[in-house]
């Protein structure tokens, strides 16, 4: 029997030796999350990245209960609805120019999965077998078994590395190196032997691998490199999608299409676990066949739920009805008016801001995800309401976009307070 008075949930990326309580939270309020005590929490992360435009927007909730009362799940294989029709021409519309076709599944790492399967299928059934990947280091793309083997190596994954597949690593462009990446990508995409299928890589902000920035004209070069030699380009953007880079979609600010590009997260506005990769024609082309053997044996339970997929409709509308754009740009214009008082500020380093992310490091001796200020630093916000997770010293904030001028001055204003956590 399981002790009565300790929950048997067992929590993602949690120690519960270390953590034993968690906060239960009773309803979200635009940028806040409340609990039944009428405690209200920040929400300056989103909670994990996903909510964008705040919880429990009307529009979407109000989507979401008609859809419901509607149809509330289908068998997607032989089967269609009109919120995954809508949904896929309208993600077609929004989208860069040129992919044609919407594949759904239900979380950022499938939608990751799914793309290395289109780009394997592809190479397959075009008759040239490829199956190395590359990918940028520090990348992160997800915790199944192929999104870890896809992303940086560490102690998330450690346990699991005898499991985990072989890619090819590029160095991260840092400023200044940018020129290795790319020389990097060019020796391996002219690998004689075992060309590679694609790059896979995290445009414009590497997000759990530390909020690592690199600029458009990188990523514009990268995807060149990869189409003059004819190596498939897959651009995941589950986090920065929907905004957080100040666009859309970071591909936008590159002037760049990729060959598959990966949502989720902000897909729905972060109310239901939706994902979607797209590909261009010749992907999809390659596996049109009358030979089953081509067909994309790809598929989970939930692919494209009607009510997960009007959720997302309801977040198209949002960004076309409101004045979504000008929020972000709104929010970019205070993250550099706060981030400028900290550039001078000899306890941290690192100031940067992508969009509507901010991020600095805090100055420590032992840095790195397991940095001990880490955990120090989480209680240190959470205590004063505001829901801040930092990445080891690199604090960052990711907020809502209705999070407004003062809430945004509270968090900075605990970020300076925090520098004294650390003895200086
Ligand atoms: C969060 C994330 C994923 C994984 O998404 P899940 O929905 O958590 O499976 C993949 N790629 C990137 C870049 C992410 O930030």
């Amino acid at each position: 029997m399981p002790r009565s008075d300790i929950s048997p949930v067992w929590h993602p990326f949690t120690q519960h030796a270390l953590f034993p309580h968690a906060v239960e939270i009773a309803r979200g309020e635009g940028a806040y999350l409340v609990t039944g005590e009428g405690r209200r929490i920040l929400d300056a992360i989103s909670s994990w990245w996903v909510v964008t435009h705040g919880h429990c927007h009307p529009q979407i909730i109000a989507a979401i209960r008609a859809q419901a009362e509607r149809l509330d799940q289908v068998i997607f294989a032989g089967f269609t609805h009109q919120p995954a029709e809508d949904l896929a021409r309208g993600l077609i519309a929004i989208a860069p120019p040129g992919l044609a076709h919407v594949f759904y599944s239900d979380s950022g790492s499938t939608s990751v999965e799914v793309a290395v399967k289109m780009a394997l299928g592809y190479w397959r059934n075009i008759g040239a077998p490829r199956s190395r990947l590359l990918v940028l280091e520090h990348g992160y793309h997800g915790d199944t078994v192929g999104g870890m083997s896809l992303g940086a190596r560490g102690i998330y994954n450690a346990p699991y590395e005898p499991l985990l597949f072989d890619v090819s690593t590029l160095p991260f462009p840092h400023a200044g190196k940018e020129q290795a990446t790319l020389d990097a990508l060019e020796v391996a995409c002219g690998a004689r032997e075992g060309k590679p299928a694609a790059l896979l890589a995290e445009p414009l902000i590497l997000g759990a691998g530390g909020m690592l920035t690199y600029a458009p004209p990188v990523l514009r070069e990268m995807k060149q490199i990869c189409e003059a030699n004819d190596v498939l380009f897959i651009a995941d953007e589950v986090m920065t999608g929907w905004g957080r880079t100040g666009t859309l979609f970071a591909c936008e600010q590159a002037g760049i299409t990729p060959d598959i590009l990966c949502l989720a997260k902000g897909l729905t506005g972060g109310s239901m676990p939706l994902a979607a990769t797209l590909c261009t024609a010749p992907i999809f082309e390659a596996h049109l066949s009358k030979d089953r053997a081509r067909t994309f044996f790809h598929s989970s339970s939930f692919t494209a739920n009607p009510i997960a997929c009007a959720a997302a409709l309801a977040n198209l509308k949002v960004w076309e009805d409101e004045p979504v754009r000008a929020n972000l740009a709104r929010i970019a214009a205070a993250h550099e008016a706060h981030l400028a008082g900290f550039r001078g500020d000899e306890r941290f380093s690192a100031v940067r801001r992508s969009g509507t992310i901010a991020a600095l490091d805090l100055k420590v001796t032992d840095s790195g995800y397991l940095a001990e200020v880490g955990p120090r630093l989480y209680e240190f916000f959470i205590a004063q309401d505001l829901l801040i997770r930092p990445l080891g010293n690199t604090i960052y904030l990711m907020p809502p976009y209705c999070v407004s001028d003062d809430d945004l001055a509270r968090l900075y204003g605990a970020i300076e307070e925090a520098a004294g956590l650390v003895a200086g």
